[in-house]
């Protein structure tokens, strides 16, 4: 197909699509994680003494008693059977952000030749996949080649449709043979165990006797774009890079905000219906949907869970968006800035810490008790992220969320804390040591806050600039890319707050140790944190230049634009050992991290720039040459009849596609270079060298595409993919 042909058949097809029948929905009683192997379900069908102590593992954390393995397994796969399942997997989460799987049969044959479905505990426990195909950072070499992997009880079994039919699917961790993860899962889990016990500590000392373990919740909202499969389909560069690397600006962008909260295509709303059955059937509880900024994005959030059960869950979600868009004649765009110019993509990663006997440590409270409790909390929220805040920034740093966090629309690269101005007041007053004389109640542990303004529930104000808000009863981490796991941001969060609370725990034993009371020793120790973490407090606009000096030069925090200024954070030694002490990542496992995490920066920027130059050479030039052929066979024949005609436009567009193709030239010369001496340089290559001159190739094309004749233009547009549903 030549020219716009293909784009023209494409709005045909999306003009004279017969609509995707809407499913009546059913009732969400019955459908509710009919998919899933809940508790419910084994409580059913497993024998009491083996269905408590699975219950002890998966509620208390309990390690699994491996001799009940076989009965459980067989249970599961009676259940799995009876919803149409042949095969089982062990899913696991690689150190990419993808979801892996490896597929086995139910299938065992008897010694007497006959077939039949077996699931032997041994299998449902653990696993080995083709490790070889997963990255492991080195890992691998200096161990073994192979890689196992681990049911994760904790999370539950579940059914799917997948491309090999219904699959029973079993959530594993992933680990070399000496046990080293390989995975986003096993750091997860450990950091939940490391921030449960740091935890379990500090409400010890604050009086607490009954003291359930304490878990993580989160809550993600991802955002996303949908594009017609017709248009997606033909532009090579939504297909192999997930975004746009060509593209004008439509000339109606989301200037009208008319699309935020808008009504939502009826197509859409057929799709979005079908991604929430499916995700209730999984037992997924997907509550909002609606547009977001940008023309043709929109969001969609659960109700938040316990944070190892929300990051499997939010796995799911990104594979359910993806194969249901597919289904209905879309392409879903998770990555984090498919089109420029227009706002990106993020997943705010909601997040809280709590217990079934103490609520949610983040949530102010009633009591003037609750509130002190809330206040050291929140307080070791604070230390992390004043002391982390650069982890932060490097466990979201991939080089497609560096599209968003260094332009004005996301939260910047600079790591600060919202409070609301409620929070941050109180705050300043602990600092300034202002709340010191506090009066008796009767009845009632005196904590000495209790002077404080009681702290209503609702933050109130909101400020969509920090790129970490306190929300009411939970932070919101904003700067998270959509098509990131949440498992990094979560392990970070929760390895930080163990490592603060511990900080808080030692502090508090020390002071208590002195003879001060409680009360007055909470007190000195909220004032410590204040007066050598306050700075992080930010409530201002996170995107203003005055921030972005005012942050590096008076407060000394770290404005760390690109993921080759983030990356190597996680080569410091302070993280080092922050995930040393708190068990979490050993030292090697840390280093296979960044290995991984750097490579495949690397490598994404270096696909795009092979791809930029392939389409600017094969796709946009030759439309230009065909435009100015025309254009020069007007102009020579308009001269022979002596008319003057438009001598500019063809000087432009000539001028313009030759500025192209000099940098194309440039680029492939630039991605030739690999004699660098260490990675960090690889990278900020990458970051500086590269990225320019994409963005030099990109403004040649662009205005290209501004000049050449529409007829002839062969790439979809930004007005016809954003608009057109
Ligand atoms: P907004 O768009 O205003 O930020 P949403 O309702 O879209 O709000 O998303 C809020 C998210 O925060 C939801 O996923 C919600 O379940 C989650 N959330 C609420 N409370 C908590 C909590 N205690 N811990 C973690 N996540 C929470
Ligand atoms: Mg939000």
């Amino acid at each position: 197909m030549s020219g716009n042909e293909s784009r023209l058949q494409a709005i045909y097809q999306i003009t004279n699509r017969e609509p995707f029948p809407a499913e009546i929905p059913s009732k969400l009683e019955d459908t509710w994680a009919t998919d899933v192997f809940s508790l419910n379900k084994m409580k059913k069908c497993l024998p009491k003494d083996v269905f408590k102590s699975l219950k002890k593992t998966i509620q208390a954390g309990e390690q699994i008693d491996v001799s009940i393995a076989d009965v459980v397994a067989s249970a599961i796969k009676d259940w799995a059977i009876s919803k149409g399942a042949l095969y089982y997997a062990h899913v696991f989460y690689p150190m990419t952000n993808a979801t892996a799987e490896k597929h086995d049969g139910f299938i065992s044959i008897q010694s007497d030749g006959t077939a039949i479905s077996e699931l032997a505990g041994k299998l449902l426990v653990q696993g080995e996949p083709d490790g070889s195909s997963f990255p492991s950072g080195g890992i691998r070499s200096t161990f073994e080649a192979r890689g196992y992997t681990a049911w994760d009880v904790t999370s539950p079994a579940y059914v799917m449709n997948t491309d090999n039919g219904v699959t029973l699917c079993i959530p594993t961790v992933f680990v070399s043979w000496t046990g080293e993860a390989l995975d986003k899962k096993t750091p997860l889990l450990r950091s939940i165990g490391a921030m449960n016990k740091a935890a379990t500590r500090v409400l010890k000392l604050l009086g607490h006797t009954d003291i359930a373990p304490v878990n993580s919740s989160c809550g993600a909202e991802q955002e996303y774009f949908l594009v017609d499969a017709n248009f997606a389909n033909s532009r090579p560069d939504l297909l192999l890079a997930g975004r746009t690397l060509f593209g004008k600006p439509s000339t109606k962008g989301q200037q009208f905000d008319d699309h935020y909260f808008g009504a939502i295509p009826e197509r859409v709303q057929v799709f979005m219906q079908d991604v929430e059955n499916q995700m209730y059937r999984l037992g997924i509880p997907a509550k909002t949907r609606h547009n977001e900024v940008a023309p043709g994005q929109f969001e969609i959030a659960p109700f938040f869970e316990a944070a190892n059960v929300a990051s499997d869950h939010q796995q799911l979600t990104m594979t359910i968006l993806r194969q249901t868009a597919k289904k209905h004649g879309f392409m879903c765009l998770l990555h984090e800035k498919p089109f420029a110019g227009i706002n990106g993509s993020g997943k705010h990663v909601n997040w809280s810490v709590g217990n079934p006997t103490q609520g949610n440590l983040l949530d102010p409270g009633d009591s003037p008790h609750e509130n002190a409790q809330f206040l050291v909390f929140c307080s070791a929220v604070i230390r992390g992220v004043h002391k982390y805040g650069s982890l932060m920034r490097a466990v979201i740093a991939t080089a497609s969320n560096d599209h968003r966090l260094g332009a004005n629309e996301a939260p910047p690269a600079i790591m600060s804390i919202y409070l609301g101005s409620q929070l941050e007041n109180v705050f300043n007053q602990i600092s300034k040591g202002e709340v010191q004389g506090g009066y008796e109640r009767k009845g009632k542990m005196h904590i000495g806050v209790d002077t404080l303004p009681p702290l209503t529930k609702d933050a109130g104000d909101r400020n969509r600039t920090s790129p970490f808000a306190f929300t009411g009863n939970r932070f919101e981490f904003r700067a998270v890319g959509s098509n990131q796991s949440v498992s990094g941001p979560l392990i970070a969060l929760n390895t930080m707050l163990a490592d603060s609370l511990d900080w808080i725990g030692n502090r508090l034993e020390s002071e208590l140790g002195n003879g001060t009371d409680l009360n007055a020793a909470i007190q000195t120790v909220l004032k410590e944190i204040m007066d050598q973490h306050g700075g992080v407090i930010f409530g201002g606009d996170g995107y203003s230049e005055e921030w972005h000096k005012m942050a590096v030069k008076e407060r000394g925090l770290a404005n760390l634009p690109t993921t080759a200024d983030a990356l190597p954070v996680l080569k410091e030694k302070y993280i080092e050992e922050l995930f040393e002490k708190t068990g979490v990542l050993s030292s090697v496992e840390l280093e296979s991290r960044y290995e991984v995490y750097s490579e495949q920066y690397i490598l994404s920027i270096e696909v795009e720039a092979k791809l930029m130059i392939e389409m600017a050479k094969t796709i946009i030039y030759p439309a230009a040459a065909r435009h100015l052929s025309d254009l020069a066979a007007t102009v020579g024949s308009l001269s022979e009849l002596g008319i003057d005609f438009d001598q500019e436009s063809l000087k432009k567009v000539a001028d313009l596609a030759k500025s192209m193709l000099d940098n194309v030239t440039k680029l492939s010369e630039a991605i030739n270079k690999h004699d660098f001496k260490t990675t960090e340089e690889h990278m900020k290559y990458c970051a500086t060298t590269i990225r320019s001159l994409m963005s030099e190739i990109r403004q040649y094309a662009d205005a290209l595409e501004g000049e050449v004749a529409d007829d002839l233009w062969p790439l979809p547009t930004y007005q016809e993919m954003l608009f057109i549903k």
